[in-house]
């Protein structure tokens, strides 16, 4: 019966993170489907009166609306818990919903949190200008030296917010190193992973307490839906952040869960191969024009990096010495490489940060970030890797490098 339909998490939290990618979460409806069932539908019916108004009380198991709960988003959920080994995960509508609700279902006003300085153009906008309106402060740390953490704890700070590897300037955080800080003042460490993914690095393992996902980029990793998650503790997960989004309803849509489904059986395999594509890429731009990937020796955290992660992953960031003018120049010049603002796809996508994805925030944000005007962002895809090295030498050669 088991075996038809449902899973038993004592035999499936056994299996190792590429099974689980492939297998975990797996919820089968009656006709035994091997591929996951993709159940669009908004609401759920019941035998009796009675039936609608014990679930509704919790006294009964089962679904009563897709904001709360849906087949195919829990199986999402289930897989990417295991993939992670968090006791809980929920899925978002897309990765700005998961930071979003990972950071203002647990703050109040007079709450303090600390944030990595290098980070995504609108998480800095959640803690920069978001936060703020609310009461709750928020102190900008360089994320890469550890002690800037420990030092800027105030009496009523309750989260450390940061990612690594950061985007676009690919700083490094030491996950074991500031996760210990925070867990020593009682503060909790929420850990935004998106260029890594779990294959490469499970940050919970390390001792932060809560995992944030744009599952739009690896997860899917094919460039076609948005999504989002957040795995914790199941009393976090279950209660604190459940009861902001059952009633705020950042929820996954069953198709795009369906798609991620899809998107995680090839994870494992996709990210490797494309990691293993953006060192061989790295490589032959290094040298040539100021090149920054964590699996570089040059990498001034490369040590760190390739200590808490299984390989450095698929972006990469060049900087050229013309600014915003031979940066556009570069781009214009790619005839493979698509100029676009997406990371994590089996496509080569390369753009430019500080017109594009980090152009919300101010001149000297970005400054102060590393963010420059000649910096390009590249992230490698699963093209033959000499291709994408031959596109940046035609590109490179046309604006004089
Ligand atoms: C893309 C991204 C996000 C936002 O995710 P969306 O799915 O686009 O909302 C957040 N953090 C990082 C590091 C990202 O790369």
């Amino acid at each position: 019966m088991k075996r038809r339909t449902g899973q038993d998490r004592s035999i499936t939290s056994r299996w190792r993170p590429a099974t689980q990618a492939v297998r975990g979460g797996t919820a089968r409806s009656e006709f035994g489907e091997t591929s996951e069932a993709l159940f669009l539908t908004s609401g759920y019916s019941y035998d009796c009166a009675g039936d609608a108004a014990a679930r509704f009380a919790g006294e009964q198991q089962g679904m009563t609306y897709s904001r709360l709960q849906n087949p195919t988003v829990e199986m999402l959920e289930q897989r990417i818990a295991l993939m992670e080994g968090a006791e809980a995960c929920r899925a978002m509508a897309t990765g700005m919903a998961a930071m979003t609700a990972a950071l203002l279902c647990q703050l109040e006003q007079g709450d303090h949190i600390v944030a990595g300085r290098a980070a995504f153009g609108s998480c800095r906008w959640l803690t920069d200008t978001l936060l703020p309106k609310f009461g709750i402060a928020t102190t900008i740390v360089d994320g890469r030296d550890t002690d800037q953490w420990r030092d800027a704890i105030q009496p009523n700070t309750k989260l450390f917010f940061f990612e690594t590897p950061a985007n676009p300037t690919l700083d490094i955080v030491d996950l074991g190193a500031v996760c210990g800080i925070a867990r020593e003042a009682g503060i909790l460490s929420v850990v935004d992973n998106a260029f890594a993914s779990p294959v490469l690095q499970r940050p919970l393992e390390h001792g932060a307490d809560i995992v944030a996902y744009s599952a739009t980029k690896m997860m899917d990793g094919q460039g076609r839906v948005l999504a989002g998650a957040v795995c914790g503790h199941e009393d976090f997960i279950e209660k604190t952040l459940l009861s902001f989004t059952r009633n705020t309803g950042p929820t996954l849509s069953a198709f795009n869960a369906w798609v991620v489904l899809k998107g995680l059986e090839t994870l494992d395999l996709r990210i490797r191969r494309q990691s293993e594509n953006a060192l061989a890429v790295a490589r032959f731009l290094d040298g040539r024009v100021a090149t920054l990937y964590p699996g570089l020796e040059s990498h001034p955290q490369h040590a760190l990096a390739m200590r808490q992660m299984e390989a450095a992953g698929t972006i990469l960031a060049v900087t050229v010495d013309g600014g915003r003018e031979q940066a556009h120049g570069l781009l214009d010049a790619l005839e493979l490489i698509d100029i676009s603002n997406n990371i994590g796809d089996s496509r080569s996508l390369m753009t430019h940060p500080a017109s594009t994805t980090h152009a919300g925030l101010s001149a000297e944000t970005r400054t102060a970030m590393g963010v420059t005007e000649g910096m390009l962002r590249l992230n490698v895809g699963l093209e033959d890797p000499q291709d994408v090295i031959d596109d940046l030498d035609h590109a490179l050669r046309a604006v004089g490098l």
